[in-house]
């Protein structure tokens, strides 16, 4: 055991946070640096510049050689071009190290080379990536050495979104402008700005590196494209929050300590319900915040996991037939001075600014239903929505036995009168003490479920920033509570105003709300019944983002225009595809090389053995029919092979768009899944040293 490790020491000590800048930045160009923060004042070139310088020593304190702008392209990941802090050489041969106020500010990567959408073929190529100010920067250690990251936004030369991060810096400027207006009416004077907090719980699998590289499917897609399922497998929930083996242990130490060495409040880890399945989960921050270091987490279980020698899968379905992977994302909406517009207080029937918000976010979640539900969507989250270990793909809002009678007292009488309360736990053991319960329980089914004083969207996908989920959330609540202080402000009577809204949004929006069994089949005809969506997979989602609902509300609030949301849109279906094809490729490239070659194999040596036995004058039957079982199978494969390779090639031949994406989902998949069925089947026959690759009982249970 080393040095035990201070915690509250090396909390945020590579972070250039509000303590750093107070004591090093001149009083007057820290005033104004926190006026930008915090009202989003301008920041003139010579404040930058004396920050910059500042950042620049600080940074260099820490071993830091190069800057980059961190900025999170709609690739999905992040993307980083470093600058050393260099300058060009002295006369007497040796350098300065510098760093000016435009260096910081704004930075200039080639957009070309990034997906844009359309934009790129009627804009010009060049793009800004712009200082977001209010994440602050950092230092990141790793065998590059030591690099302030500087999170930016990425735009077009004419200021068209580029980037995850724009869109959601206006989106929490459309909300927190609602919000304000919303807490005006109800006489709070006091508040200056609400935000939206988001903590994100992040799920994982880890597997071994050695095994994982002999996996082509996994290095090449991130997830298993064949595989038979183990003997064991998650059925007896012996791994959900059992103990954390030793060499699981040892990565969650350093991960914990990276992040808090960059100010991400890792608080939670857990085993989760899969075997190799973990969660780790933050402390909440403002969205943006929680946006970064989402990232700065994902980026860290990946660097980490190598350097214990395994791997990380982010993907939400590495495994067919054992639980994927998921990003809870939990949502609530603070002011400034701490209060918190989703805490319903002990009595939510008293509590009627409570009401009205709430009844707003249920007209926002059933007016924008595919929105939020293609927010969610990805490639690999086709595999999981709906699958009985997800939500299923329709959405709908869970309240709790609290809230829904409130509403239902409200849509019934037009006023609630009572809550019911939470009540002690009796646990039957007198040594144990009385716990005061919650006046509700949970609901694991719910895509978005009211969890005590937030909305948990339950959707997201394990890879996925979750910066488009919370664009689409802040501003379908943006223009609820815009359209209530429409009506609000220009009522005579106040009070009756009110209460009529509250009745009618609860009335009006009461088909979002669903409290039962998510995952039965009963809940999709009930579902269809109430008109709710059931967008089924990512290219039937898609279209969401630009039906003229969707348009009219994202030009309203400037969080989007049309040409952003069209590019976006053909951004997802050209993603979609590629993606699709790389897995394609991957299965007949594993198909070809390895599976066929090694079944191949197997059946001669089945057959010399048959010929060997009956030689030998034994009875030949089992190995015979084991041989003619093979042979079938392998027919099926080789046959399906080629299925998969004729419908790939027409699929690339496709217009990129629409219908190519399409084309993928509805033609490729099945061919695709035609050619694993006889694969695993072999898998079960076949001798284990003849078979090219580690088994999924290998992956799962030997990390
Ligand atoms: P669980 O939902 O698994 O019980 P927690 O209640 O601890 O877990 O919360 C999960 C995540 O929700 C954490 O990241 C936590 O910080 C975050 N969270 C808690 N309260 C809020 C809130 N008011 N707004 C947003 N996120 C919150
Ligand atoms: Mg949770």
């Amino acid at each position: 055991m080393g040095e035990p490790m201070k915690v509250t020491e090396i909390f945020g000590e590579d972070v250039f946070n509000d303590t750093v800048m107070q004591e090093r930045l001149p009083k007057k160009v820290y005033k104004d640096l926190k006026k930008t923060i915090e009202e989003g004042k301008e920041l003139d070139l010579a404040t930058a510049d004396v920050i910059a310088h500042e950042m620049k020593e600080w940074a260099i304190e820490k071993g830091a050689t190069h800057y980059t702008h961190w900025f999170q392209p709609l690739t999905g990941v992040t993307a980083e071009k470093h600058d050393s802090f260099i300058s060009a050489p002295l006369s007497s041969g040796k350098v300065l190290m510098s760093f000016s106020g435009k260096e910081l500010i704004k930075g200039e990567p080639d957009a070309s080379s990034f997906p844009s959408g359309g934009l790129r073929a009627t804009f010009e190529a060049r793009g800004y990536t712009a200082w977001d100010c209010t994440s602050p920067a950092f230092v990141r250690h790793d065998a590059a050495g030591a690099t302030l990251c500087i999170p930016t936004a990425f735009c077009s030369y004419t200021g068209e979104a580029l980037d995850q991060k724009t869109p959601l810096l206006r989106s929490m400027e459309a909300i927190n402008e609602q919000s304000i207006r919303l807490l005006r009416l109800f006489g709070n004077t006091t508040s200056k700005k609400v935000t939206p907090s988001v903590g994100p719980e992040q799920e994982y699998f880890l597997v071994d590196a050695k095994k994982f590289q002999e996996r082509k499917d996994l290095i090449y897609t991130g997830r298993t494209l064949f595989g038979a399922m183990p003997p064991k497998g998650q059925e007896l929930d012996d791994h959900y929050f059992g103990t954390i083996r030793q060499r699981i242990a040892g990565f969650m130490k350093d991960v914990n300590e990276q992040l808090w060495r960059v100010g991400v409040t890792a608080k939670t880890q857990h085993n989760e319900v899969a075997p190799a399945q973990h969660e780790l989960a933050p402390i909440y921050a403002e969205a943006n915040v929680a946006v970064d270091h989402n990232h700065i987490v994902m980026q860290t279980l990946k660097r980490v996991a190598c350097q214990h020698g395994m791997k990380c899968l982010l993907h939400e379905k590495p495994f067919a037939g054992v639980n994927g992977s998921g990003k809870h994302n939990n949502w609530s909406l603070t002011t400034d001075d701490g209060k918190n517009l989703l805490d319903p207080g002990k009595t939510p029937h008293e509590n009627i600014q409570f009401l009205l918000v709430l009844t707003c976010i249920l007209k926002a979640v059933d007016t924008h239903a595919d929105l939020l539900r293609e927010s969610a969507s990805d490639p690999g989250n086709d595999h999981r929505l709906g699958a009985n270990e997800a939500p299923p793909a329709i959405i709908s809002v869970f309240l709790g036995e609290q809230l829904e009678d409130v509403m239902e007292q409200l849509i019934s009488t037009g006023s609630a009168t009572h809550s019911i309360k939470g009540g002690k736990l009796q646990t039957g053991v007198r040594t144990l003490p009385d716990l005061a319960k919650d006046a509700t329980d949970r609901n694991r089914t719910s895509p978005f479920a009211f969890t005590g004083n937030k909305f948990e969207f339950r959707m997201v996908g394990s890879r996925d920033s979750i910066a488009g989920p919370n664009v689409v959330l802040n501003t379908i609540v943006a223009e609820a509570f815009s359209e209530a202080c429409d009506v609000l402000e220009a009522a005579d009577d106040f009070d009756t105003a009110l209460h009529d809204l509250i009745k009618k949004y609860a009335g009006e929006h009461q088909r979002i709300v669903f409290n039962g069994n998510g995952y039965s089949d009963e809940w999709i005809e009930e579902a269809e019944r109430r008109g709710l969506p059931n967008l089924r997979s990512m290219v039937e989602a898609i279209p969401a983002l630009t039906t003229d609902k969707a348009v009219a509300m994202f030009e309203k609030f400037k969080v989007f225009t049309r040409a952003e949301l069209q590019s976006r849109a053909e951004i997802k279906y050209e993603s979609y595809a590629k993606a699709i094809n790389i897995e394609a490729r991957t299965m007949i490239d594993m198909a070809s090389k390895q599976f066929v070659p090694a079944v191949v194999k197997y059946t001669k040596s089945l057959a010399d053995t048959v010929i060997a036995v009956k030689e030998a004058g034994a009875d030949v039957t089992v190995q015979s029919e084991m041989l003619a079982e093979v042979s079938g199978l392998l027919g099926e494969m080789k046959k399906a092979l080629e299925a998969l390779k004729e419908i790939e090639s027409k699929a690339v031949a496709m217009e990129e768009g629409a219908e190519q994406a399409r084309f993928y989902h509805f033609q490729v998949v099945p061919a695709m899944e035609a050619l694993r069925a006889p694969v695993d089947k072999l898998e079960m026959i076949v001798d284990k040293e003849a078979w090219p690759m580690p088994s999924y009982g290998d992956l799962i249970f030997e990390v």
